[in-house]
C-alpha cells in the first residue's frame, strides 16, 4: 500500500555556521511543519547540532536524521561520529550514499555497511542513488541497477520495509548548471527503481517503497515532481536553508499529495 504521507527531507549539509543560526532555522521549520497534514518533514542538520535541536518529545510531523556516520558504534576513530551516536541523539533517519560522500571515495560496499548498521540500530536509511551523466540510450539505468544491487541486495527480508530511496542524478545536485531533472524522467526512473527493488524485497514491499526525488528542487518545480512525477517525497539541499522557499515547498507538497 502506498503511503498517505509525503516526505520532505532537508539536507542542510555543512550549514549553517553557528548553533544559534541552526536553532533559529530549526525553529522556523518546526512552525512550518506543524500546520501540515500530509507532510513528514525530516531535518538532517550537521550531526554536531542534533542534541541542540531535537526536542525532548517526539513529533508525528517533524523528524530528525543524520547526514552520515561511522559504522563502528564507538572507539578510536578520531573525528568520527557514529550512526549509533546519531540515533542516541534523537535521529530516526540517516542519509546514506549521498553523491558528495561518494565523491570523497565512499564505495557501494561502505554504503552497504552503513545501511546495515543503520537498520540494526533502528535508523531508517534514506539511500541516495543516481548517475553522474545522463545518456539517451538508457545506459545510465545500469548505474542505478548496480547501485541498488550492491547496496541493498540480500538484506534481511524484514529490513526492506524501513528503506527509502532518493533518486538524485548527480548532475542535477547542488549548483553547477542548477538544472533539475524533469518529472517525466523521474517517473520513468522511479518505476525502474521500484522494479529492481521488487526483485529483492518482493512486490508488496516494493509497492510501498518511498522513492524521493532530489536535485535542485525549488518552489517552482516541486509540484510537478509530486504531481506528474508521482514522487513520494523530495530531498532538498540549498532551498532547505532559505526559510521562505522551504516553507513554500512544504506547503506545495502538502496540498499536492
Ligand atoms: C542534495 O544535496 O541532496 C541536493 C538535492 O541538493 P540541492 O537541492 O541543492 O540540489
Amino acid at each position: 500500500m502506498k503511503s498517505k504521507s509525503i516526505f520532505v527531507v532537508a539536507n542542510w549539509k555543512m550549514n549553517p555556521e553557528t548553533p544559534r543560526e541552526a536553532k533559529a532555522l530549526a525553529g522556523q521549520v518546526k512552525r512550518m511543519s506543524g500546520g501540515l497534514t500530509k507532510v513528514k518533514t525530516i531535518i538532517c542538520p550537521p550531526n554536531i547540532y542534533l542534541p541542540l535541536l531535537v526536542p525532548p518529545r517526539p513529533s508525528k510531523k517533524l523528524f530528525w536524521g543524520v547526514q552520515d556516520g561511522e559504522v563502528e558504534n564507538k572507539g578510536s576513530y578520531t573525528g568520527g561520529v557514529s550512526l549509533a551516536m546519531g540515533r542516541n541523539s534523537g535521529a530516526s533517519y540517516c542519509i546514506v550514499g549521498h553523491a558528495e560522500r561518494r565523491a570523497k571515495g565512499e564505495t557501494d560496499k561502505i554504503i552497504r555497511e552503513k545501511i546495515q548498521t543503520a537498520l540494526r540500530l533502528g535508523l531508517k536509511p534514506i539511500v541516495c542513488i543516481g548517475e553522474d551523466k545522463r545518456d539517451n540510450h538508457g545506459e545510465y539505468l545500469e548505474v542505478l541497477r548496480r547501485q541498488i544491487g550492491n547496496c541493498l541486495g540480500d538484506l534481511k527480508k524484514n529490513y526492506y520495509a524501513d528503506i527509502m530511496i532518493a533518486y538524485e542524478p548527480v548532475w542535477a545536485i547542488g549548483g553547477g548548471a542548477g538544472l533539475a531533472d524533469n518529472p517525466e524522467n523521474f517517473l520513468h526512473n522511479a518505476l525502474f527503481i521500484r522494479k529492481i527493488f521488487a526483485s529483492m524485497a518482493g512486490n508488496e514491499t516494493a509497492l510501498s517503497l518511498p522513492v524521493l526525488y532530489g536535485g535542485s528542487v525549488n518552489p517552482k518545480n516541486a509540484q510537478d515532481f509530486i504531481k506528474e512525477g508521482r514522487a513520494d517525497g523530495l530531498l532538498v539541499g540549498r532551498e532547505s536553508l532559505v526559510p521562505e522557499h522551504f516553507k513554500q515547498i512544504l506547503q506545495i507538497a502538502d496540498k499536492t499529495k
